[in-house]
Formats: structure tokens, C-alpha cells, sequence
């Protein structure tokens, strides 16, 4: 009887034993896997949150890359029907040349030129042709560096974008102008010049190319290598370009009276490409009545381009 109740005490010690490591065990693996299965959703929000967020981006992206590029196709069309305007501006200008010259038009041109720039007062110029939407050209030089030597406080490069900004000719006068100073010593430190301020040009205007020359003091200042200068002018795709009118303001001008009666004695063709400087105060105070004698005679005021046919190639 006693060795039967102890059987029954140690069986039903083991069963306790057997039922609490089951439930310890089971309320562990609960734990465990609830703990692993929360983890695992836990992460798996995290990735998704994640790859919904690159996704966004992804099209944002691309919804982005898709406006830039409209945009630059647009941009890529204006350049090209500025480009076609322009040819068609200069072809009809040409055409009208070649009337002029014909006699089959009455016509008259002057090309307004100023030479030595840029110089601080190159800006009230630049304000006088815009009051009268008169278009000339500019024919640049690097002989007064970045400071305009007119005013050494200000700078003088923010110019070149000036005049492409409204609509003028930028043309090539030789970067060092010098010529005491080597500029004509040979047909190669011309050319160097030449290169130097088509970059200087280039630079400062973000890809104006320069087409047109003149010669610092006019081709016959070049002497024995004009012949070879042109040359090499032509290969490198440049016209070049005297003048026939000035009021003299390139040297010793005394009055008003004096610039005045040079002007209107020099002015006697069709077709004039007319020399002024953009330093010089008279030429500057006497621009509006040049402009206004040269409309009131029927002169149209353009500005030069390579395929005009005062420009030699
Ligand atoms: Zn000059």
C-alpha cells in the first residue's frame, strides 16, 4: 500500500514537473517566435518604407530629367531660330547691298564702328544707340586689361555681354593693340593677337565667335605682311574692314565744330562704314546728332557682318 502511494506521489511529481516544463516552454517559444515574428514585420515596414521612398524619388527623378530635357529642347530650338532669324536679317541686308550697288536701290547704309573699347563711357554710347534702337559694332581690344582706363574703379569685362545683350556686333580689334609694341613684327605676333582676344571674346561672352578684323592704325599700317596676315585671316574663317567716314576723333580733336565738320565732309558714299572711338567725349556728346544726320540723309543704320560686302575676305 505505501510502495503504491509513493508510485502514485512520483508520477504525479513528474506530471507536474512534465506540465510545467511545458507551459515555461510553450510560454518561452510564444515569447521567442512573437518577439522573431514582430522583428521580421518590424523589418520588413522598414525595407518597404525604404523602397517606397526610392521610388518616389525614382520618378521624381525621372519626371525632372523629362522637364530638363523639354527644356533644353526648347532652348536648343531658340538657338537655332535666333540663328535662322539672323541669317535671314543679314541675308536681306546683303541683298539690299547688293541693290545699292547695283543702282536698282536708292537706299543708303552706314555702319556706325567704334574701335579702342571697352571703356567705361563705351555705356552711355551703348545707352545713346539704344534710344535711337540703332545697332553698330564694336571692335574690342584687351589694351586697357580688366579695369576701364577710363575709370580704373570699375570693371570693364561685364561689357562684351553688354553688347551682345543688345544686339551688337562684337568684332576683333587685336588684344594688345601694339602697334609700337611688336604687334606688327610678324605675321605670326599679329595672328597671336588676333586668337587672344577671339578667346577673351569667347570667354567673356560664353561663345560669341568674332568674324571680323580691323587692323590697329587700318591694313596699310600693316605694311609688307598685310598680303600675309590676310592669309591667314581668311583660313581662320575672318573677315577684315577699314572705314570710309570719321569725325577724327582718333586723334587730336580740338571742338565739337571741328568733329562736326569732319563727319559730314567724310560722309559721301551708299554704303559707309563710318570709324569712331567709344573713349572719345565728343564723338560721345555728338553721337545723337551724327545718328540723326545720318537718318535724316537716308542712311539705315546696321550693324557688320561677315557676309556684307564692305567686309574683305
Ligand atoms: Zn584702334
Amino acid at each position: 500500500m505505501e510502495s503504491q502511494n509513493r508510485k502514485n506521489k512520483i508520477i504525479y511529481v513528474i506530471t507536474l514537473l512534465i506540465l510545467l516544463i511545458i507551459s515555461s516552454g510553450s510560454i518561452f517559444l510564444y515569447y521567442y517566435f512573437d518577439e522573431k515574428t514582430k522583428i521580421k514585420i518590424k523589418f520588413n515596414k522598414t525595407e518597404e518604407e525604404k523602397y517606397q521612398i526610392r521610388e518616389a524619388l525614382y520618378y521624381d527623378k525621372l519626371d525632372e530629367l523629362s522637364k530638363v530635357q523639354d527644356e533644353k529642347k526648347e532652348y536648343d530650338n531658340l538657338d537655332n531660330q535666333i540663328e535662322i532669324l539672323r541669317n535671314d536679317y543679314f541675308k536681306s541686308i546683303k541683298a539690299l547691298e547688293d541693290a545699292i550697288k547695283s543702282g536698282k536701290s536708292k537706299a543708303k547704309i552706314a555702319y556706325l564702328t567704334f574701335d579702342d573699347g571697352p571703356y567705361y563711357n563705351t555705356y552711355k554710347v551703348l545707352d545713346i544707340l539704344d534710344k535711337y534702337n540703332v545697332k553698330a559694332t564694336f571692335f574690342t581690344t584687351n589694351i586697357n586689361g580688366e579695369k576701364c582706363f577710363d575709370d580704373r574703379s570699375k570693371e570693364c569685362y561685364p561689357l562684351y555681354k553688354e553688347y551682345v545683350k543688345r544686339g551688337h556686333t562684337i568684332a576683333n580689334h587685336t588684344y594688345t593693340h601694339g602697334i609700337w609694341k611688336g604687334l606688327y613684327s610678324s605675321v605670326d605676333s599679329f595672328m597671336t593677337a588676333v586668337i587672344k582676344q577671339e578667346d577673351l571674346v569667347k570667354r567673356e561672352t560664353g561663345g560669341y565667335v568674332t568674324k571680323i578684323v580691323r587692323f590697329p592704325g587700318g591694313s596699310p599700317t600693316a605694311g609688307k605682311l598685310k598680303n600675309g596676315i590676310i592669309e591667314k585671316l581668311r583660313a581662320r574663317g575672318y573677315g577684315w574692314v577699314d572705314w570710309s567716314a570719321q569725325d577724327g576723333d582718333g586723334g587730336g580733336l580740338k571742338s565739337k565744330e571741328e568733329a562736326r565738320a569732319n563727319f559730314k565732309a567724310s560722309i559721301n558714299q551708299n554704303i559707309e562704314v563710318v570709324l569712331f572711338h567709344d573713349y572719345n567725349n565728343i564723338t560721345t556728346s555728338l553721337l545723337p546728332e551724327f545718328i540723326e544726320y545720318l537718318q535724316k540723309n537716308g542712311y539705315i543704320l546696321l550693324p557688320l557682318f561677315y557676309e556684307s560686302s564692305v567686309i574683305n575676305k
